[in-house]
């Protein structure tokens, strides 16, 4: 595990050797809760890029030539390695990242399954080589046959460093792929340990590449370089279309998970004391910097007074403080930047008027860190700024609805199209309206519940492609047909 003294990082992981990077400029990496400086992590520089780049390249014959049996046990490695170092890493990621010990937990248990899944799905893809595909012409023989996309970047964002990056690398890896792996540079450490798993497991040279920067150090060059034969990002709408404009120049593929403004509908038939945990749960956990947040709530009229009394019961129970300490519900915002952004969504609701149930004037914040007290607006209007952006933090905007039309018709009145809640006392009834709504998850009667089984992804600007399950290998795979006389 690193230590967590005033390090300097300015190495990249190239063809399994710790190498310096070309990189001259350092950022710095914080703790947000002591808002001190925990680290100093190199910027990167194309450079780096070219070299990880030319490495994957080099190793990614060999790797798809192993077959999916094989690259299987190194994906049981990883998953095995990390369980080995789980409480090392998760007081690292609270530390790095603000999330109480409970949510960093989540963070590596997630990642450790997806590595788990997609060890069964490597083995799964040799019997699925050359499988016949029934035609109608006679005397004709054809198979298909699924080969790696190649040399892929991934790029992942801070919120979930280890989740969105296994989400990424377990599917590339076990498709056959080569990967250079860029994590965000306001959370690098937790993803480092890759890096030594990938040695004490044997992982052969050039098939995991980790580079540390920001975009312009690392993001772009690795985005525009000619030899990458996909990109696989998550972040914000801004820089994943920037990613994909790039991409189209070469015709390189991409995926993209991009941001979201989820709602959660809560029916009149909804008990509002239950409903009320899951809206919880939709909005403060990880301190709102969820992609997948249920940030819009829509509550039918008749319930809706008993609901705000509830959440605001709840918000009030709500420790926040130390990520390390046990109890914590509410950790800081990962970064300075990040509570700025927030910040500025607050101070636009000050200045709109908007009815609090709860907000700063409910709370003593904790004297360092950067924090920001958990906020719940009601009777949002649907043009303000606040309803419509994803505003990435722990800000829930509510809006009440007179029939369940009216709440699908608003539930979908959006640009984002990545998760939905629907709350009904009536199982039946909830599918039914998730049915109706446009999104890539739809949860009814739970919340954030996110599978390795199961596809993730959005609809409209939430992105494109889906990551997890069987879709999150074929983002990986080529298909191929091959085809004659019988
Ligand atoms: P971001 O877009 O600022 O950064 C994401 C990554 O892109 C980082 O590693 C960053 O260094 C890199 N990057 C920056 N500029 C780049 C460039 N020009 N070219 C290539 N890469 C570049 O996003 P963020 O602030 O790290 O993450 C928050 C956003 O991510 C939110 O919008 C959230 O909704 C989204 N997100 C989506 C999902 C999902 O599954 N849909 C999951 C988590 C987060």
């Amino acid at each position: 595990m690193q230590s967590l003294s005033q390090q300097l990082i300015n190495q990249q992981f190239i063809d399994n050797q710790w190498v310096p990077s070309a990189g001259t400029r350092l950022l710095d990496v914080m703790n947000p809760y002591r808002e001190v400086r925990i680290a100093q992590v190199t910027a990167g520089d194309a450079a780096d890029v070219d070299a990880a780049v030319k490495a994957a390249r080099q190793a990614q014959p060999a790797w798809q030539a192993l077959g999916g049996s094989a690259r299987a046990k190194y994906l049981e490695g990883f998953a095995d390695a990390l369980e080995a170092r789980r409480d090392s890493i998760i007081t690292l990621s609270a530390t790095n990242n603000g999330k109480p010990l409970a949510e960093a937990e989540i963070d590596l248990d997630d990642a450790i399954a997806c590595y788990r899944y997609y060890a069964r799905q490597a083995r799964a893809l040799d019997t699925r080589q050359g499988e016949l595909v029934s035609v109608e012409m006679e005397g004709v023989e054809a198979r298909t046959y699924h080969d790696p996309v190649g040399v892929v970047g991934l790029i992942a964002p801070w919120n979930f460093p280890l989740v969105t990056s296994a989400w990424k690398l377990a599917p590339a890896l076990a498709a056959g792929c080569a990967a250079v792996l860029k994590p965000s540079e306001v959370t690098p450490l937790p993803e480092r340990v890759l890096a030594e798993i990938a040695l004490e497991i044997g992982l052969p040279a050039g098939v995991l590449n980790l580079l540390n920067g920001d975009g312009e150090g690392i993001g772009a060059p690795l985005t525009n370089h000619p030899d990458v034969d996909k990109i696989s990002f998550t972040g914000s709408n801004r820089v994943g279309e920037a990613v994909m404009q790039a991409a189209s120049t070469r015709t390189a593929s991409v995926s993209l998970e991009l941001g979201g403004k989820s709602p959660i509908l809560v029916m009149e038939d909804a008990d509002p004391e239950q409903a009320a945990d899951w809206v919880m749960a939709g909005i403060y956990f990880n301190a709102g910097q969820i992609c997948s947040a249920t940030s819009r709530l829509l509550v039918h009229e008749n319930v809706a007074e008993a609901l705000y009394a509830a959440l605001a019961e709840r918000m009030d129970a709500l420790t926040l403080g130390d990520p390390l300490a046990e109890g914590t519900d509410l950790g800081p915002l990962t970064s300075a930047k990040q509570r700025d952004a927030v910040q500025r969504y607050l101070d636009l609701a000050d200045k709109e008027g908007l009815a609090a149930v709860r907000d700063k004037r409910h709370r003593t914040l904790p004297e360092k860190g950067y924090f920001l007290a958990p906020t719940l607006y009601r009777d949002v209007p649907l043009e303000s700024r606040l309803w419509q952006e994803e505003i990435f933090g722990p800000v829930l905007c509510g809006h009440s609805v007179a029939s369940e039309a009216e709440a699908v018709q608003l539930a979908n009145d959006s640009v984002f199209g990545l998760a939905a809640t629907v709350i009904s006392g009536d199982p039946g009834r909830a599918k039914r309206i998730g049915r109706q709504l446009k999104a890539g998850s739809i949860w009814y009667n739970s919340e954030q519940l996110v599978l390795p089984e199961t596809a993730w992804g959005g609809f409209k600007r939430s992105g494109i492609g889906r990551e997890l399950g069987p879709w999150g290998l074929s983002a990986y795979l080529e298909v191929k047909h091959v085809i004659g006389p019988a």
